[in-house]
């Protein structure tokens, strides 16, 4: 069966969980038995958001294969269960630069390149290309708001396809929002017909119109879209505010959108097996017990910039059969003197990832305090550097030991960089220059990982070898491997050359674990990453010892 497309677009105004529509439909689908992918496209011009302040555009979720995406896919990987790659996000910057690329050698034989066709050919390639492994259905999740002067492009694109492909091959699906009118007590349809008109003035008819409410869209007022926007009644659905983010494949299921995407698509559906996702709400909503995690971190008033770390941890929850409350703890203020304070209510404490000096001193106390407390404690990528330093200015007695991130000169630097190392996954001697002023290339992606027999670690993935995802510079300096270790920290994950220190524990301690790579983009909500469900087992067994 040739693969077929349903192309995502938003209209009336962001935020209304586009990707989340897009990625419950995935799933959906999936548990009709079919084989699935996804696809976005973002408008802006960046090539891709790597260097894209988390501020303003949230975490930048990175795939195996080490791009750097819009963290549209981790909800992706997360619904769908499958990993994402590069080709599953373009952005315009990136769709720009190869159409330029290929006017420079001289492709386009000398004619002039316009948007349309050259920029709109790219388009349609990279989006017949997403379906190479001959799934049945692509899903191309169009981003920004329909009307908006960068997305035109990717909308004359996908228009044309329809053509291309065949119109049975392909279906629009256009989210609008349907407010509700307090002072009114009524939803108002105004805004939908609006965006569709928009769509419409390009050439897309939708086929079917997701509604985002607060409340509940009577017959009447879908037969009112229905009748004002050309589509089928039972093409009008509401997408109604949840309270939980994997509540929207079952409210979906329940309105019949994903019948109704098969029966227009001609999809041979099977009947849908979602008791893993009905065990999954159930396991949200049943909770035996809460715990309280502080995530000590520098973005702490734009939880998005955590978004895979936030879910990893409800996952870790889920597997528990606990609650867990996410506390956010701004590293910037923590000082000896309130250190106490502010994490004595912890049962568990998280330093994420990061760039750059501010914050870095606070997460260092958070560090030595969860050590000393004994208060489980769970260290990604920034967060293993800060408890190597902490370790190392307090254990080691090294009090100016830092991260070459930090202080380029520092006479003990426990994490620096490493000027030449060989790339497993890359198959090439990597060579950075730490006078450049990004100080060369990251680590992106996936590498492999060799556990140590009798590490907690080990205790939690249960097995030796496993591959985890970096997005990093920095390293731990192994030359101060031996006095790290008679001190009682273990190194228990090594790359598989022990040139690279992926993991480190501290002895004597009930749950102390940091890692160089960032295991919150692989966990799932049907299983938790072990790192996660072993990290939230420590904080509840932390609240009763
Ligand atoms: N800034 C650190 C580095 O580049 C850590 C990066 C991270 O936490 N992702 O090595």
């Amino acid at each position: 069966m040739k693969t077929k497309f349903i192309f995502v677009t938003g209209g009336v105004l962001s935020s209304l969980g586009k990707g989340l529509a897009a990625a419950s439909i995935a799933a959906l689908l999936k548990s009709r038995n079919m084989q699935v992918t996804i696809q976005k496209l973002d408008p802006y011009i960046n090539v891709d958001p790597g260097t894209m302040n988390p501020f303003q555009h949230g975490e930048v979720y990175v795939t195996d294969d080490g791009a750097e995406t819009d963290l549209d896919l981790g909800h992706y990987e997360r619904y769908l269960g499958a990993p994402m790659a590069q080709y599953n996000n373009y952005t315009s910057g990136s769709i720009y630069n190869s159409v330029i690329n290929k006017e420079r050698r001289g492709d386009y034989l000398g004619g002039t390149v316009q948007v349309i066709p050259h920029v709109t050919d790219e388009i349609k390639k990279v989006v017949r290309d997403v379906g190479r492994k001959g799934e049945d259905v692509a899903i191309i999740e169009i981003g920004g708001t329909v009307g908006d002067i960068e997305g035109q492009p990717f909308l004359e694109a996908i228009r044309q396809l329809r053509s291309d492909l065949g119109k049975e091959n392909v279906l629009y699906i256009h989210l609008t929002l349907v407010p509700y009118m307090r002072a009114a007590g009524e939803l108002k349809t105004k805004p939908t017909q609006h965006s569709v008109k928009e769509l419409r003035s390009i050439g897309i008819q939708p086929d079917i119109i997701l509604c985002r409410s607060e409340v509940e869209l009577s017959e009447d007022l879908k037969a009112k879209i229905a009748l004002f926007c050309s589509v089928e009644h039972d093409a009008v659905f509401s997408a109604v505010d949840v309270d939980n983010i994997y509540k929207v494949p079952l409210t979906f299921y329940r309105e019949g959108l994903d019948q109704k995407i098969a029966i227009m698509l001609r999809l041979p559906a099977k009947n849908p097996d979602l008791s893993d996702w009905r065990d999954l709400v159930y396991r949200l909503e049943n909770a035996e017990g809460r715990v309280r995690i502080g995530i000590v971190g520098k973005y702490v008033d734009l939880t998005e910039a955590y978004k895979s770390l936030h879910e990893a941890l409800v996952h870790g929850g889920v597997a528990n059969r606990l609650a867990v409350e996410l506390v956010y703890v701004n590293a910037e203020e923590l000082s000896p003197e309130n250190l106490d304070s502010r994490l004595k209510e912890l049962d568990g404490i998280l330093v994420p990832g990061g760039f750059g000096y501010r914050g870095v001193e606070g997460k260092i106390l958070a560090s030595g305090y969860a050590r000393r407390e004994k208060i489980p404690f769970f260290g990604i990528c920034l967060g293993l550097h800060s408890a190597v330093i902490e370790f190392a200015r307090n254990v080691l007695d090294l009090p100016k030991a830092n991260s070459g991130e930090f202080v380029p000169d520092s006479p003990d630097p426990v994490i620096y960089l490493m000027t030449e190392w060989y790339d497993v996954r890359n198959q090439c001697l990597q060579k950075r220059d730490a006078s450049s002023d990004k100080g060369g290339t990251m680590r992106l992606g996936s590498y492999p990982c060799v556990l140590q027999e009798g590490s907690k670690a080990r205790a939690a993935y249960g097995r030796e070898l496993i591959h985890e995802r970096h997005r990093h510079r920095y390293e731990f300096n192994k030359d101060y491997a031996e006095r790290f270790e008679a001190k009682g920290m273990v190194l228990s994950g090594c790359s598989p050359d022990e040139t690279l220190v992926e993991i480190i524990e501290v002895e004597d301690h009930p749950w102390f674990v940091g890692c160089q790579f960032h295991p919150e983009f692989k966990s799932n909500p049907m299983e938790a990453h072990p790192l996660f469900r072993d990290f939230i087992k420590a904080a509840r067994e932390n609240q009763t010892s």
